[in-house]
């Protein structure tokens, strides 16, 4: 496992993707903050705390991932945990963009319930796998195109709760996650 990103670093980017959303939205327009599970939770709790603003938090879920399978699989969306997003700025948090599939097609429910607008936000994006005619937002760091865990990103549910992001090397992944 190679460590790809320490705490101090991950630390600081969260600090200035915060300045970014807190310019962005001039700390005027109530923001709704729509945090992608289950990945997307470690960094959804730092980012939140700060930002000084009031701010709804709501939970959605969107999984295409099996394992280390870097083809995504169909994607299921639960968004039965969304709050009311009607006329409402929305910001939605992910832990990777990746091929881009889950932003776009979370966009295109978003989009039917009437927001005032949605924007993105992602800790990671890996280098040249976009497959989608979006990027996202707002970036903490650009990766290379490696399996990466750690800071809310899993390999079959471990690692999750690294406090930072390293990559899986091809043995380590045929290998499989520790018991
Ligand atoms: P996309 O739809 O952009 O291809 O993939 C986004 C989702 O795939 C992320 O939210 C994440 O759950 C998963 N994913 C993509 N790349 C990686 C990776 O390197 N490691 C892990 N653990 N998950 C990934
Ligand atoms: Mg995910």
């Amino acid at each position: 496992m190679q460590q790809l990103l320490s705490e101090a670093q991950i630390s600081e980017g969260i600090a200035r993707l915060a300045a970014e959303i807190e310019s962005f939205y001039d700390g005027h327009r109530k923001l709704t903050i729509i945090g992608v599970m289950t990945g997307s939770v470690v960094l959804l709790a730092d980012l939140i705390r700060r930002l000084p603003r009031t701010i709804r938090v709501g939970l959605v879920q969107a999984r295409s991932y099996r394992g280390a399978s870097t083809t995504p699989g169909a994607l299921t969306i639960r968004a039965d945990m969304l709050p009311d997003v009607r006329n409402r700025d929305v910001l939605v948090v992910d832990d990777i963009f990746d091929t881009g599939q889950t932003l776009f097609e979370l966009f295109l429910e978003l989009d039917e319930l009437g927001p005032a607008s949605v924007r993105s936000l992602v800790l990671l994006r890996k280098q040249g796998r976009s497959k989608v005619p979006i990027e996202p937002d707002h970036v903490g760091f650009d990766i290379p195109d490696r399996f990466v865990v750690g800071y809310g990103l899993d390999f079959e549910d471990a690692y999750r709760n690294l406090p930072y992001v390293a990559a899986l090397d091809d043995a380590e992944l045929a290998a499989g996650p520790p018991p």
